[in-house]
């Protein structure tokens, strides 16, 4: 491709985006290509000869688009948003544009500092004290890996890198059951093992874990030869919206010396509004705290900020220089692959720039505002619609319900199909969850361009399919 084919062709797709963020209404919001359907459409072997660009971007159009599920979709209700502001869009073409490695300050000055400074205003957007700093991860799955990994060189004394575990005392981690299976991930690959990982069990409406009971646990665990070494604090899980008492748990970690990383991957967004951070008190006494602009905030995938403490516990874990990557003569410079699990870097920060200088905070609180607002009525009009029961109450934007059954039909499966039924309309798109054993169906509004509109849609959708499906309210 020459240069004025890569213009034109780059002009087309910029047309191309902004035609399909202009219709995208149209589009059912999960697909209705069934398993293989796609992949049947593509050759089974490379060209071997050059195809022209007017083919390969007709097929785009023909072959991949009909398999899309449409993340920016406002009425995508789904899982948690992966919301791409146009503005990050754009900021994203530059970036893939210049396609830079940004893992040394000296492979990309501009992408370091910018880093620095954003995790900063983000910083300072959140309310968090000064005394963070902080790393742009591609996910909140590598900054949790990493927060495990400090905690647990941390725990070993910064040998458990160079001599391995065999031969050390068994680790320990705490969390409640509400944690992303990042968490999981995280334990199995830092070699702690799952039988490691304790799960507190979560009560009361936030489904927290009790501090007592975490306490006992430690205690417990240190009485039969264990090396506790760390916390996990949940605020927002995935599944219902789990959150625990970040100032409790605080107070136990401090007690008992041990690493506090919070995840926040979801919910951090929200702190940017000074009235959901109760939900996260004590925070500023944590270690490390992840959370994604790429869910909530409108950074297009990937961005996620790790704010860390003790940075240099960070680096002391992950840091690795041989003389290839080593900056001669450049103190007090960060090489940002020392602080991630990746040695190359994506250039993540300016999408983030403008973002934030595009919407302003006060445009990124109102959108966050109106979801939270447009979740509790929703919840609200479901109550009160026959047949319907929530299960858990809004925590912050998502909340799950389900429907009663008709008698002699299967609560669950009765809800799993009423689920199928509401994604099959295509109007919207829902994901279910289990709540103490018994599937729930979550709702959470989070996308960028959702209006008051489509929740009204969507009340329309999950009732019409229950009535349409035959439910009988035994809620
Ligand atoms: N933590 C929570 C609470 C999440 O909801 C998710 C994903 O939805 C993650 C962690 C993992 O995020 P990522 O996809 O950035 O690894």
């Amino acid at each position: 491709m020459n240069h004025d084919e890569f213009r034109d062709w780059s002009r087309q797709a910029a047309d191309w985006g902004a035609r399909y963020r202009e219709e995208i209404r149209q589009h059912p919001v999960r697909p209705k290509a069934g398993p293989g359907e796609i992949a049947s459409q593509i050759p089974t072997s490379p060209p071997e000869t050059p195809e022209r660009m007017e083919e390969i971007f007709a097929d785009f159009e023909a072959k991949i688009l009909p398999g899309m599920t449409h993340w920016q979709h406002p009425r995508f209700f789904a899982y948690f948003p992966a919301n791409a502001a146009p503005v990050s869009v754009i900021a994203e073409y530059l970036v893939s544009a210049m396609a830079a490695q940004c893992m040394l300050w000296q492979t990309s000055p501009a992408a370091t500092e910018l880093e620095t400074r954003m995790v900063d205003w983000m910083r300072q957007a959140l309310g968090l004290p000064q005394r963070f700093a902080g790393v742009i991860q591609d996910s909140a799955s590598s900054a949790t890996l990493a927060a495990i990994l400090t905690m647990r060189e941390r725990a070993l004394s910064w040998e458990g890198n160079k001599s391995g575990l065999s031969g050390n005392r068994r680790l320990r981690v705490y969390c409640s059951d509400q944690v992303h299976t990042s968490i999981d991930r995280a334990i199995w690959i830092a070699g702690i093992g799952e039988e490691n990982l304790v799960k507190l069990p979560g009560s009361g409406p936030l489904r927290g874990m009790e501090a007592d009971a975490l306490e006992a646990a430690i205690e417990a665990d240190k009485r039969a030869g264990y090396l506790p070494c760390g916390i996990v604090a949940s605020v927002g899980g995935t599944s219902v919206g789990g959150t625990d008492d970040v100032g409790a748990l605080s107070d136990v970690a401090r007690r008992h010396d041990l690493y506090l990383h919070v995840d926040a991957a979801w919910a951090g967004s929200a702190m940017i509004c000074p009235e959901f951070r109760h939900f996260w008190a004590g925070v500023e006494n944590a270690d490390s705290i992840v959370f994604n602009p790429h869910k909530w905030l409108g950074a297009q995938f990937d961005c996620s900020i790790q704010f860390v403490a003790e940075p240099d516990d960070l680096v002391r874990t992950l840091a690795i220089r041989p003389e290839y990557l080593k900056t001669h003569g450049r103190d007090g410079i960060i090489n940002y692959s020392e602080w991630s699990i990746p040695l190359g870097r994506r250039f993540r920060a300016l999408k983030l720039w403008f973002l934030l200088r595009a919407h302003g905070l006060s445009g990124l609180r109102q959108m966050i505002r109106n979801h939270v607002a447009w979740s509790e009525n929703l919840a609200d009009r479901l109550r009160g619609a026959q047949g319907f029961q929530i299960v858990t109450e809004p925590m912050l934007s998502l909340f799950t319900f389900r429907h009663g059954a008709p008698s002699g039909v299967d609560e669950d499966a009765h809800n799993l199909a009423l689920l199928e039924a509401i994604n099959a309309d295509g109007r919207i798109y829902l994901t279910q969850t289990r709540v103490d054993g018994k599937v729930a169906i979550r709702f959470q509004v989070g996308q960028f361009e959702t209006a008051a509109g489509d929740i009204d849609v969507a009340y329309d959708a999950i009732t019409g399919c229950a009535q349409a499906l035959g439910g009988y309210g035994s809620g």
